[in-house]
């Protein structure tokens, strides 16, 4: 039986692997999903991204590991697709390792910012690597100015978390690096008990 990913790339008509000759920059992608409450606060457009150098033990997603594979869209056809969906929130970043896209996903996250809604993006990278890289990195750089809340940190088995809303660990961090960010923030539930997950808001000091 084809998977949902599959009959969904097939009414697109898309081919895997496939960089297509459309306008906007391409985004190599594992898949994504057009409306799920697991990925951020509210609804959200979430597109998970092809790639990821962390190789964490554990990870839920290992076939978004090679660098190869994955599906190409143009960020006009992530548009197009977002926009069939205006009760989502916002977009949602995730992987694989999606600042090994920065370019596209930082002009995406541009539309969709002048569209009214919101990004939150995952990294297996730590805020402070990530602004590390960006002085040298200016996709990096980009996409962390379109970002309002960052899900930061690799996922570490032996700290897993079942409990915290939107954290696969506990080592993870919710950080926000906008306005916008701090909404996200505050809609996040804090639990009464159980670990303590991490929550910066902006600015940061
Ligand atoms: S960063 Fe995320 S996608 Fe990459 S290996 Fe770790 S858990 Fe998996």
């Amino acid at each position: 039986m084809l998977s949902y990913w599959e009959r969904k790339l097939r009414l697109l008509g898309k081919r895997e692997q496939q960089p297509q000759e459309s306008s906007g920059q391409q985004v190599q992608l594992a898949s994504l999903i057009e409306e799920s409450i697991v990925d951020g606060p509210g609804l959200r457009f979430v597109l998970f991204t092809q790639g990821c150098p962390h190789r964490c033990p554990g990870c839920h997603n290992p076939q978004t590991h090679l660098r190869v594979g994955g599906t190409y869209f143009s960020t006009d056809e992530i548009l197009a697709l977002y926009d069939q969906h205006p009760a989502c929130r916002g977009i949602t970043l995730s992987g694989g390792e999606p600042f090994l896209h920065g370019g596209p996903l930082a002009q995406l996250a541009e539309a969709i910012h002048q569209r009214g809604g919101d990004v939150v993006t995952y990294t297996g990278y730590r805020l402070e690597k990530l602004r590390e890289l960006a002085r040298t990195d200016e996709n990096i750089l980009a996409l962390l100015g379109e970002t309002d809340l960052l899900i930061d940190g690799p996922f570490v088995l032996a700290k897993r978390c079942l409990e915290a809303p939107f954290v696969g660990s506990s080592n993870q961090r919710l950080i926000a690096l906008s306005p916008l960010g701090n909404k996200l923030l505050a809609d996040i539930p804090e639990l009464p008990e159980g670990p303590r997950i991490e929550r910066i808001m902006y600015p940061l000091v």
